[in-house]
């Protein structure tokens, strides 16, 4: 169901007015972690000024030490849809559990599948059963292959909305986070119809090189971004080191345009 040999044209999907995948870039952004409501809705009324479609943020915490901030869960998710219902963002936010699949789609219009769930297969079909999009990250190990057929997952339960991120994967560089592999965009593009954005800020794990690698994901085709942004990075409470400032956002918003107009 993912392949090109199934469906040659493009998936573009239409997030209640918010459009992914053809020709215009999309823009998701937003806190590494759900904060305060007076944090979030500042982060949005930024994103929103930008000429971004999504706020992304994280209430339920794939963190990797069990002693960090794990996120507001529920709490987290009533916060979004106030900002949405301010501001008329799509919103995007993680969800780990199978349990958790019916809860979260109550309140956001995208579902994020982290990079560590990616051969969740229970958490991909309950996914695939909510009826929402789904935004599906590449595993830190992940193949295209491995990649495309956890997508499968998704819409062989009769959910056809799938979105994916490539998110940075492990590599023997310890320079940066992860390598943001570039490769996989024009590589999916030529397997898949399905949309592909990319993720800069884990893709890098260091803000000064979210903006450059943003505007190669889109130079690569990549049908949009979605990246980190606080309005004082070294105090967000997590992924602070790859966090971009209002001001880095508004110049890398301004960058994907005119990269994506000029294609
Ligand atoms: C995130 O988006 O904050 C996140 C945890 O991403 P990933 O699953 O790509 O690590
Ligand atoms: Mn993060």
């Amino acid at each position: 169901l993912a392949s090109r040999a199934f469906k040659k044209e493009d998936t573009v999907i239409d997030v209640r007015g918010h459009i992914i995948g053809g020709d215009k870039v999309t823009v998701m952004a937003g806190p590494c972690s759900v904060e305060s409501l007076d944090n979030l809705l500042e982060i949005a009324e930024t994103v929103k000024a930008a000429g971004g479609q999504f706020l992304r943020g994280g209430a339920f915490k794939p963190r990797s030490s069990p002693y960090s901030f794990q996120g507001h869960g529920e709490e987290g998710l009533k916060m979004l849809a106030i900002a949405r219902d301010k501001t008329g963002l799509g919103i995007i936010s993680e969800v780990m559990e199978p349990d958790k699949v019916a809860l979260v789609s109550e309140y956001v219009d995208i579902l994020q599948i982290g990079a560590r769930n990616m051969q969740n297969y229970p958490l991909l079909r309950e996914a695939g059963k909510s009826g929402k999009p789904v935004m599906l990250k590449r595993g830190l190990s992940g193949t295209v292959d491995e990649w495309l057929m956890a997508a499968e997952y998704i819409l062989a339960q009769g959910n056809p909305n799938v979105i994916l991120c490539e998110r940075g994967i492990r590599t023997f560089e310890t320079a940066t986070r992860n390598t943001l592999d570039l490769n996989a965009v024009p590589v999916v593009q030529s397997l898949s119809h399905l949309p592909i954005i990319v993720d800069p800020s884990h893709g890098t794990g260091k803000s000064a090189f979210v903006r450059p690698m943003a505007r190669a994901g889109v130079a690569a085709g990549a049908s949009g971004v979605i990246v980190e942004i606080h309005p004082t990075p070294a105090k967000a409470w997590s992924d602070a080191a790859q966090t971009l400032d209002f001001d880095e956002f508004r110049a890398l918003v301004d960058d994907v345009e005119r990269i994506s107009a000029a294609l």
